[in-house]
């Protein structure tokens, strides 16, 4: 066991809980190229036949990372892989340290002699179920922002998935040329990041308010408690991104419909995860789209819709930020509702066509934007209404 190995083993694990192939990708570059990594002569070279330097693992390495790289900037790929990674990644973390073995310990592998047992397998072990419970963690994370920004709207889920991207990218150099020093930063920040979401459940366990009648907590935008029903004295507003704001409702209906247009229980608060519009939720047992009907929240859209259209006309006269605020305005207040309550994946020609339509619109709107913001949001407005529409007739 050298220090090479233990400091690479050490680094590489928090770049396989970012990705699964761009690290296994850039080891096994390192290891057949060592020549166009600059001052690398510590590198151990990997015998002829090592299966990470062949022509064929390398390329389909390359192409894998890619399609990782792209993929995760779609939240529908991101979804279907999430529950898979925290068990693929240790996989390739092992496989990649496996290779990387000098081949005293391939030896050791291959006689598995327990007398002679190399340390490095400790480590190599505590590293792979470390990359699983880091890749767990990160897995929650991501949800909780996704949470914030279910539909994407302020593009939360495009920067850190890229900000992941140049992580692993960056933390790999850094290996590379500062070992130890990599180590200890990477190891800082996600001993910090730990610290930070701990440090918000706790934050959301406070802000629970405890039910009068019966004593249990309930959440701080609970309308009836879930558990006996009995109507909240205290009930605070919800802010855009679904946190609790300080203030307190005193319109009951309003405060529903915007529980409502979050996907929230309009009773006890609670995240409602399917898209179905009638449905029940499982903390409380109340049917979602009764009171307030359906009929009430399309009108509250109605209004909201007027309201920001207007704005939109007196924004557009702001050169370019006047259209960008009307839009990220609209996605949030406007189609984010809607949104919520319809499945993902529309079909690719709808989306190529939008694209298109708020590309077009988007440079009427660096001059012309009192034209070009209404436009946008009237249009895509209908849009998403007439999917709605669709949802309710079929349900
Ligand atoms: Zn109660
Ligand atoms: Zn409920």
């Amino acid at each position: 066991m050298s220090v090479v190995q233990v400091v690479a083993i050490l680094g590489s694990i928090p770049l396989f809980s970012l990705r699964a192939f761009l690290p296994a990708f850039l080891t096994a570059l390192l290891l057949t190229y060592p020549e166009y990594f600059p001052g690398l002569d510590a590198v151990p070279s990997l015998p002829e036949d090592a299966f990470l330097s062949k022509d064929w693992v390398l390329i389909s390495l390359g192409i894998l990372s890619i399609l990782e790289i792209v993929g995760d900037k779609s939240s529908e790929i991101r979804n279907l892989l999430k529950n898979a990674e925290p068990y693929f990644k240790p996989l390739f973390f092992l496989l990649v340290n496996l290779g990387f073995m000098d081949e005293v310990s391939v030896e050791i592998l291959q006689e598995v002699q327990l007398a002679s047992f190399d340390p490095l397998w400790i480590l190599l072990g505590l590293g792979t179920i470390t990359v699983h419970w880091l890749s767990s963690f990160r897995r929650d994370f991501i949800s909780f922002l996704e949470d914030i920004d279910e539909d994407d709207n302020l593009f939360i889920g495009k920067i850190t998935s890229w900000l992941e991207d140049s992580l692993v990218l960056f933390g790999f150099f850094l290996l590379i040329f500062t070992g130890l020093v990599m180590v200890l930063i990477y190891f800082l920040a996600i001993a910090f990041l730990v610290y930070l979401s701990k440090k918000y459940e706790r934050k959301l366990e406070e802000q629970k308010t405890v039910c009068p009648n019966c004593g249990e907590s309930n959440l701080p935008f609970a309308v009836k408690c879930y558990n006996c029903k009995e109507s909240q004295p205290a009930v605070h507003a919800i802010g855009i991104l679904g946190q609790r704001r300080e203030k307190l409702i005193s319109d009951v209906k309003k405060h529903q419909l915007n529980l409502i247009s979050h996907r929230k229980c309009p009773d006890c608060g609670n995240k409602l995860s399917s898209t179905k519009i009638y449905q029940i939720c499982n903390k409380c047992g109340r049917s979602l789209f009764v009171s307030p009907s359906e009929k009430e929240f399309l009108k509250h859209q109605d209004r909201k819709f007027y309201k920001i259209t207007a704005l939109s006309f007196v924004l557009g006269f702001i050169p370019v930020v006047g259209f960008l605020m009307s839009t990220v305005m609209a996605n949030i207040y406007l189609f984010s509702p809607y949104r919520r309550y319809i499945p993902k994946g529309s079909s690719f020609l709808t989306k190529l066509f939008i694209k298109i339509l708020t590309l077009l619109l988007f440079i009427l709107g660096i001059a012309l934007g009192f034209i070009a913001a209404p436009a946008y949001i009237i249009m895509r407005y209908f849009i998403w209404k007439r999917h709605f529409y669709k949802r309710l007739e079929k349900s």
